[in-house]
């Protein structure tokens, strides 16, 4: 037994160094990565459910790795929380986002709104509203077609610097998101407190519809509280036409999911407006 017990624990160890290694090296990659320009963006279309009709995009963070290749945001976005990189990373993913939406209304594309992802830190720690009002001011994208996703984490704090942050940036004519709604807190105080836009609908709510009662209970219920706080509702991940059907009814106002495209990266992003426009 403690021939075993010292082998498991040298497993133990060495599984551990490992995953230390793998995190160092990934830390210290990701501290390059901004000026080797080894970041994207991708954008997922948002349609107006009743109009069937594009009219945002959401930007979602790529990390292309020389030697890893792509590595999805959710391995690397906590890291860059955890050591600030988040700041500078997301100011530029900002200013990223803001000159290609600005580039497509150069070539006579439509107006889309652009959703950007923003981490807790940034709201709380970074200059936020300054940061946006150089990614506007730097690209001439005009504010109201920039809206910023927040989660409900992001908004749980009395910090006075959060709202006085969100507060000024909304006054721009930036729209507010909350994102992955109802996976958060069971506080809605939150709800009062900042002025919000839209709501997005966390996809676990969306995922087993309609045939999941409960499921779809808590779908009409949270469009219902956006439709009566004068929020727009959002549906992420709608995947089946069952479920834009049953989103439609409830009046959910926009949807994105696979059911209409992946997160594509701009050329194809583009093209895919283009062909739109042409049908
Ligand atoms: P999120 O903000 O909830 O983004 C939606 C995620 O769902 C994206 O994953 C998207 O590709 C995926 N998705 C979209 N439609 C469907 C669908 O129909 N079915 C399924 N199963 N999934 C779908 P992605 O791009 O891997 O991003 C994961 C998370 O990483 C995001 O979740 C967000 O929390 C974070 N993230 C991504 N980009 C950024 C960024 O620029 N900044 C920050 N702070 N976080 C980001
Ligand atoms: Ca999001
Ligand atoms: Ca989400
Ligand atoms: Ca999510």
């Amino acid at each position: 037994a403690k021939e075993n017990g010292r082998n498991s624990y040298q497993f133990f160890t060495d599984e551990l160094n490992n995953r230390a290694h793998t995190r160092l090296a990934l830390e210290n990659e990701l501290r390059r990565a901004l000026t080797r320009r080894e970041f994207s963006l991708h954008f997922q279309p948002q349609f107006d459910l009743a109009h069937r009709r594009l009219i945002g995009a959401e930007a979602l963070l790529r990390w292309n790795h020389p030697e890893r290749g792509m590595i999805p945001p959710d391995q690397f976005i906590p890291i860059a929380e955890e050591t600030g990189l988040i700041i500078p990373l997301g100011a530029w993913i900002l200013h990223e986002s803001c000159r290609i939406a600005q580039g497509w209304r150069d070539e006579g594309l439509p107006d889309l709104c652009i959703a950007v992802n923003i981490s807790a830190l940034q709201v709380r720690r970074g200059q936020l509203d300054s940061t946006v009002v150089e990614a506007l001011g730097e690209s001439g994208l005009p504010a109201r077609l920039l809206e910023l996703e927040v989660t409900e984490s992001a908004l749980m704090t009395h910090q006075a610097h959060v709202s006085a942050t969100l507060d000024a940036i909304h006054a721009l004519g930036v729209k507010l998101a909350i994102d992955d709604f109802g996976t958060g807190y069971s506080s809605l105080a939150y709800l009062k407190r900042f002025k919000l836009d839209k709501l997005k609908i966390d996809r676990s709510f969306i995922r087993d519809l309609p045939d999941d009662a409960e499921d779809a209970h808590l779908t009409r219920a949270i469009v219902g509280i956006a439709h009566h706080l004068g929020m727009t509702a959002v549906a992420e991940g709608v995947e089946t036409k069952a479920q834009e059907a049953f989103l439609s009814e409830l009046g959910c106002d926009l949807a994105q999911g696979y059911l209409y495209a992946r997160p594509l990266p701009a050329d194809a992003f583009r093209q895919m407006q283009i062909d739109l426009g042409l049908q």
